[in-house]
């Protein structure tokens, strides 16, 4: 029983792949004081429609909007790819006409939008931050890192399903599920504030109004207020707009002292 309980906590501590940039961080009092700003400007709902059906002219007129920003996002993505030293540093961007709703995602070789996605971008800002936050996951390999915390959390798992099962006891597999979740929910959230600061390194360099940009989190609050206060593989919008408020500073200091914009690491 004593190794059960032992396995149940190694549960909670799975994970091998951690992100690797070193984020500018921010306190209790800033946190509780973004969250009401946007709790209340998320009072008035936003009244975009995310499942709406887009006809061909409007599909196409979406396209032509996205082209020109996702070329000058890739270009600045593959610098800085470059000058990191990481290796993936092309990926296609990809327009999913028929998709609804508010999303787009990197599968390590692709960065894919949904037509609602451009449209709720309307300030080329933000659509290029959506890109730019995308080449990062890509850049940065978290597809690959991701799957390998839930296959290890998911043997971690089974481990415990088996020793289980030596106790007399079935768990139908439950340890193995839980362990593949706890491995994805471990550092998923940091990913995501991962691919925002690199993503806004991309954006600066590539010429953008990148201190605009933290505000795209406001606009995601008003459509989807939830996301204000739950996390789940994803961090909660004040969390990702004062992270970008603070790497706005980290980015204007570096400029200001000529600095090279490349993203801070952890020491290997
Ligand atoms: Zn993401």
């Amino acid at each position: 029983m004593r190794n059960l309980l032992l396995m149940c906590c190694a549960l909670t501590l799975v994970a091998c792949v951690s992100p690797k940039t070193s984020r500018p961080q921010f306190s209790k009092a800033e946190y509780a004081s973004e969250r009401e700003q946007q709790a209340s400007e998320a009072r008035v709902k936003s009244d975009f429609n995310d499942q709406k059906d887009y006809s061909q002219e409007e599909l196409q007129a979406l396209v032509k909007r996205a082209d020109p920003v996702a070329r000058k996002v890739s270009e600045a993505a593959a610098a800085l790819c470059r000058d990191i030293q990481a290796t993936k540093c092309t990926s296609r961007v990809v327009i999913k006409g028929g998709k609804k709703g508010l999303n787009a995602y990197a599968d390590g070789t692709n960065v894919v939008l949904h037509p609602a996605m451009i449209d709720f971008a309307r300030d080329d800002t933000h659509l290029a931050f959506v890109i730019a936050h995308e080449f990062a996951h890509n850049i940065m390999n978290h597809q690959v890192d991701l799957m390998t915390n839930v296959a290890a959390g998911g043997i971690l798992g089974t481990l415990l399903d088996v020793a289980a099962q030596t106790q007399g006891v079935n768990t139908g597999g439950a340890f193995g599920k839980l362990g593949a979740q706890q491995g994805q929910l471990t550092y998923s959230p940091e990913y995501e504030h991962e691919a925002d600061y690199i993503g806004l390194y991309i954006l600066a360099r590539a010429g953008y109004d990148y201190p605009k940009a933290p505000g795209f989190w406001r606009s995601m609050s008003r459509a989807n207020p939830d996301s204000i206060y739950i996390k789940t593989t994803h961090p909660t919008n004040p969390a990702r707009t004062l992270q970008m408020n603070k790497t706005v500073e980290e980015i204007n200091y570096k400029k200001a002292h000529r600095l090279a914009l490349v993203p801070n690491f952890q020491p290997r």
